[in-house]
């Protein structure tokens, strides 16, 4: 049964759930970007107590980690949509998550931080997804209000994320890495305290149901069998890439290369299942391979915007001019550029798309994602400039990264809002979930791909620079432009979903 519409309850017009879900994701994305903040620096120190890997070691387990965690997305959305609901799917993994930082905030042996890591990934996988999923369930009917919603959650992810690279990273980095692990569970915490008191009043019964009913047993069976098949062939696939010496899984980046390999795998098997064997009529089967074109488009994206991790990072620690009215600004600080810029343009851009949508003015989302890759490609066109000064010995004026930041930041609320609302409208309600799931699958690759770049960046190539942005910038105006050309079918086949 269709979800009764909530009476808009606070001055905005957006249900006060909505709030509650903000809250509860901003402590989340407190936990998991403050962790990630000092995870990598933690990983490679060997002065302050910290793991004293290599730099491609640590970079390779710090790929897998942040691909793992959103690949875990999809079971996360599969046990909710079959299992147990989104509600209490968010709770237990709340819980985990705070387990697994709790985990990392005592100091241990390599193995059990490890497990830690593990449990903090798998926790965010049954939470991630699912949280999403019910921010749409509380516009029922769609449109431009849900869009709004979704804005405006986005600005909790990115509040989060700010406070959390703040606050976790100056704890970890100068009080000692185990209190900022321990600040993240604390994080973690005052989400769950938050979405246990006050979900129970204002979420409704949004969520509190799997979907699984809608599903007939012949398909969940049929989908048992084909998980079991599917697994078969990934181990059959991995084991003959080992043999033929295409990859090396002794070592971290051919672990990191197997996992690219897995998650592209796991995409086009799931997509593939669903579209021939999950059931679905015609106008499902076009909304679902809308999905698809938008998944590549999030890959791509993600990509290159998960380069401030890495990339970019390293540029603005070698190459950048850090100096600040004659202080020393952190290079990390440059990432807290995204959040800030999020934060800033959200409004803006939310309040773009209702004025056009009262215009009747369709800015179409196959149309705002192509622009979302237009805008990345720009962004690494500044970087090829940049690159091409840093490569003459000069640190480069800190406006190049600035300027960078804002265009892919901007290409971001093109891309990322727009198509987790996107995903709650097209999806078939009994896979919402587990489609959502999809969508960060898309992130989980972008990171993946984005870790594994960095590799190319090592300090005898630096002349490659310039090239190795250009190819970056290359590839998304290319995918921008192709997506363009597409606009108009995948608008039909949205069959009236704005
Ligand atoms: N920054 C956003 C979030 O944490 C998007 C992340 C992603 O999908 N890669 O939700």
């Amino acid at each position: 049964m269709e979800a009764t519409i909530d009476k808009p309850s606070t001055r905005s017009g957006h249900p006060t759930g909505l709030y509650v879900l903000f809250f509860t994701e901003m402590w989340e994305r407190f936990s998991y970007y403050g962790m990630r903040a000092i995870l990598l620096l933690f990983l490679i120190d060997n002065v302050r107590g910290g793991m004293g890997l290599t730099t491609s070691e640590g970079a390779a387990i710090y790929g897998i980690y942040t691909a793992s965690v959103y690949l875990l997305s999809l079971p996360g959305g599969w046990i909710a949509d079959n299992l147990l609901g989104q509600r209490k799917s968010i709770w237990y993994g709340g819980l985990i998550i705070m387990l697994g930082h709790i985990i990392l905030a005592f100091p241990s042996d390599k193995a059990i931080f490890y497990l830690g890591l593990a449990v903090v990934a798998m926790g965010t996988g049954l939470l991630k997804p699912n949280i999403s999923t019910i921010v749409g369930e509380l516009y029922p009917e769609g449109g431009a209000r849900r869009d709004a919603g979704f804005s405006i959650f986005y600005m909790g992810i990115n509040l989060g994320s700010l406070l959390g690279i703040t606050i976790v990273g100056y704890l970890g980095q100068k009080v000692g890495w185990h209190y900022g692990f321990g600040a993240a569970a604390v994080g973690m915490g005052l989400g769950m305290i938050t979405f246990r008191t006050l979900g129970q009043r204002y979420l409704s019964q949004h969520g509190n149901e799997p979907r699984k009913a809608e599903t007939s047993e012949a398909t969940t069976s049929g989908g048992s069998k084909a998980l079991i098949g599917f697994m078969g062939a990934v181990v059959a696939i991995l084991v003959a890439l080992q043999l033929t010496g295409v990859l090396d899984l002794t070592t971290a980046q051919g672990l990191a290369q197997a996992m690219g390999a897995i998650i592209s795998l796991t995409a086009l098997g799931y997509f593939a299942y669903i579209l021939l064997a999950g059931g679905l009529d015609t106008v499902e089967t076009k909304r679902v391979s809308v999905l698809f074109i938008f998944f590549l488009a999030a890959a791509v994206y993600w990509a290159g915007n998960e380069q401030q991790g890495s990339s970019l990072q390293i540029f603005a620690d070698r190459h950048t001019d850090l100096t600040f009215f004659g202080w020393q600004i952190p290079s990390s600080w440059f990432q807290n550029l995204n959040s800030g810029f999020i934060l800033l343009f959200s409004p803006v851009l939310a309040g773009l798309w209702i004025f056009l949508a009262n215009r009747n003015i369709n800015y179409s989302v196959p149309a705002k994602m192509a622009t979302s890759l237009l805008l990345l490609g720009m962004a690494y066109v500044v970087m090829i400039f940049a690159s091409e000064q840093a490569i003459t010995g000069v640190r480069t004026s800190p406006l190049y990264l600035g300027f960078t930041y804002l265009l892919f930041t901007l290409g971001e609320l093109f891309l990322s809002p727009v198509g987790l609302s996107s995903f709650t409208k097209l999806a078939p309600k009994r896979y919402a979930s587990q489609l959502m799931g999809i969508w960060f699958v898309g992130s989980s690759l972008g990171n993946l791909v984005a870790g594994l770049f960095a590799g190319g960046f090592d300090e005898e190539n630096v002349a490659q620079m310039p090239s190795l942005f250009q190819s970056v910038a290359i590839f998304s105006l290319g995918a921008g432009v192709l997506l363009l050309l597409f606009v108009k079918p995948l608008r039909k086949w949205m069959g009236g979903i704005q």
